[in-house]
């Protein structure tokens, strides 16, 4: 990917003014600002609609830079070694001398820390003098934005700048993983639990329950395309779109492929930009094919019975 050194600048100008700034990740986009300032945190959750008990991801260049905020373990340095930067979240200690805004935390003494793979985004942390707070940038409990325009669409004049990166690569939100004691899985996501569990060589408890929240991004409604949608569908009613793995023939207008041939990694990478487009074709509820629980199709599901809690 070609980067565009001008527009990195001109997103860091505004980061160092405390202005928010979209930027893109191979997760989803992130609706950045300095995670040291509170008045930019209070911006993002203001432009999210966002409840303030919902606290935000930080996004750091590397660990040397998250050693002057958090404590951390050999656990710790197993995964982001092997899958830094990339698709996943590690709740962590915060250092009691830690500059982290308490807005972005809403005080709770842990952190939520991530280390985007991107291009674009790894350039601009590198050129900054603080990490960014950056969660996806959506409006609360609706659909993640994959792209830039889905970011344009859902802000419009609102968000002073958005960097742009393309298409997200990965398309789902990063898995995020509590090692601070027996390893817990708090949302599954962009990482296989497979992989992580495999590399860790250690079980890890899924504490994914929507009834006790502890992370927010596991609350029942999310990931909403804003009409609602049925899972494990073998026959659609009148007027519905159907979402489905693999191409089908023959086709028919409300018919909606998330890949050519059923990979569930091109599937993922479509989910959030195709439920996007069934809710701007008019359609007024989605009936979804059964998905197969593997690899990211667990991912996949997971989201999708979220939104489906209409
Ligand atoms: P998003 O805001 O969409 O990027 O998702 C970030 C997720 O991380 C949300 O579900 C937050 O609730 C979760 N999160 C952030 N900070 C913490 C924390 N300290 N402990 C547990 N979960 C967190
Ligand atoms: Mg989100």
């Amino acid at each position: 990917m070609k980067i565009n050194l001008a527009n990195i600048k001109k997103a860091q100008k505004l980061l160092n003014k405390s202005e928010c700034v979209a930027i893109p990740t191979e997760t989803v986009y992130g609706l950045a600002g300095n995670a040291y300032s509170d008045v930019a945190c209070k911006k993002i959750f203001r432009l999210k609609k966002r409840p303030r008990n919902n606290p935000l991801i930080v996004h750091y260049y590397n660990n040397l830079d998250l050693k002057k905020d958090c404590n951390f373990n050999n656990k710790f340095l197993k995964l982001y070694e092997k899958f830094c930067p990339g698709p996943i979240t590690f709740i962590l200690d915060l250092k009691r001398n830690s500059k982290i805004s308490k807005i972005a935390t809403n005080k709770k003494k842990t952190l939520a820390v991530r280390f985007p793979k991107h291009p674009v985004t790894r350039n601009l942390l590198r050129s900054l003098k603080f990490p960014l707070a950056a969660p996806s940038a959506n409006i609360s409990s609706k659909i993640s934005a994959v792209h830039s325009t889905d970011v344009k669409e859902d802000f419009g004049k609102k968000i002073k700048y958005i960097l742009k990166g393309g298409k997200s690569s990965i398309g789902l939100e990063s898995t995020i993983v509590d090692l601070r004691n027996k390893p817990k899985i708090l949302r599954l996501g962009g990482l296989e639990l497979s992989i992580i569990r495999k590399t860790l060589n250690k079980k890890i408890v899924k504490s994914i329950n929507p009834s006790k929240v502890s992370s927010p991004g596991q609350s029942k409604l999310h990931y909403s395309p804003g009409i609602p949608i049925r899972l494990n569908v073998k026959k659609i009613k009148d007027g519905e779109a159907y979402l489905m793995l693999k191409k089908k023939k023959p086709n028919k207008v409300n018919y909606f492929f998330l890949s050519n041939k059923g990979n569930l990694n091109e599937a993922a990478k479509n989910l959030y930009s195709t439920l996007r487009k069934i809710k701007k074709n008019n359609y007024k509820s989605i009936a979804v094919d059964k998905i197969p629980n593997k690899g990211l199709g667990k991912t996949i599901n997971d989201r999708l019975l979220r939104a489906s809690k209409f």
